[in-house]
């Protein structure tokens, strides 16, 4: 019987891996048209100091489908990896951050890079020209990282890396904590700015070891001069715990989800308060 099932498991599976690769040939077609359309929006999330101030913005990439809704970038990203079509949205969420940025408030905008990006060898040199084009300055970018198994490890992108911070972009470490080497990290890459995932901020003070972990990380980050945000901010005591552990900069649902810029336009600084494309 148990033969059978596993047969029968194993039939099932090969039948779901052909229809998740029609989806994804289908889905990689639709992209590479929306990318040429410019159907991809980018939606900002602001960044809050503690006294409420704006800091910065997240630019957090939006793919509005026909019949599908908004397609999650956790989705459509690694599709892009996989289909050598990151580089494009890349430079795509690049070019329309320089060019909405002007009608945001005048703070950094930070733009998420796949580690597979930042080891392209043509990488700084074509953001260069696209802020060239734009008459954007470096100092308004920062580049958000999240750590994959082979970043630190790679030499190619902590060089990368480092030109590009020369250049006068900041680097921020992203969703940290949710990786497998984060100390080997803080020594292989350089960066400006630590963002701790919204899975330890959640789990604030219901959890010793989360809140060992965050203090620890506020205490190395102040040690060498770096900034710290708390991501995925979604209640007020979320706010409370980040701000105790010593978080400087909140990010979350709590403050503002993702909009538009014609809907920061309209609302102001923070966007429009629940409108959902985050
Ligand atoms: P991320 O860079 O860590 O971005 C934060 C994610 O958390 C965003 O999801 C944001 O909408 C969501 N978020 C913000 N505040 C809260 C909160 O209070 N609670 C909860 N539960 N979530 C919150 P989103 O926009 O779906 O993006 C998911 C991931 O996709 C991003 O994680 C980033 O890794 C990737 N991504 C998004 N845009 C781009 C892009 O332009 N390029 C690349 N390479 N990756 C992108
Ligand atoms: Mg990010
Ligand atoms: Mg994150
Ligand atoms: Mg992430």
């Amino acid at each position: 019987a148990s033969k059978r099932r596993g047969r029968a498991c194993s039939t099932l599976f090969d039948e779901d891996m052909m229809s998740d690769m029609r989806n994804e040939k289908a889905l990689v077609r639709e992209l590479r048209a929306a990318l040429l359309l410019q159907h991809l929006r980018v939606a900002y999330q602001p960044i809050l100091g503690s006294n409420g101030e704006l800091m910065a913005y997240e630019a957090l990439l939006r793919w509005p489908h026909a019949l599908r809704g908004y397609i999650s970038p956790d989705v459509f990203i690694p599709v892009a990896e996989r289909a050598g079509l990151i580089a494009d949205v890349g430079y795509y969420v690049l070019r329309q951050v320089c060019t909405e940025m002007s009608r945001l408030q005048p703070v950094p905008v930070n733009i998420n890079l796949s580690a597979s990006q930042i080891a392209l060898p043509d990488l700084l040199d074509r953001m260069l020209e696209i802020l060239d084009e734009t008459g954007t300055d470096p100092s308004r970018i920062v580049i958000e990282i999240t750590e994959s198994a082979s970043l630190a490890a790679n030499e190619v992108v902590a060089g990368h890396l480092r030109a590009i911070q020369n250049r006068g972009f900041r680097i921020a470490l992203d969703d940290f904590g949710m990786g497998y080497s984060e100390f080997n990290q803080l020594r292989a890459l350089p960066f400006d700015v630590i963002k701790i995932d919204k899975s330890y901020i959640c789990a604030l003070g219901t959890d010793m070891v989360t809140d060992v972990f965050v203090n620890a990380v506020v205490e190395i980050a102040r040690r060498l001069g770096k900034v710290v945000v708390a991501e995925g901010i979604e209640t007020e005591d979320d706010r409370l715990r980040a701000g105790a552990a010593g978080c400087h900069r909140f990010q979350g649902y709590y403050f503002a989800k993702p909009a538009f810029v014609e809907e920061i336009d309209r609302a102001g600084a923070c966007g429009a308060a629940g409108r959902l494309i985050g």
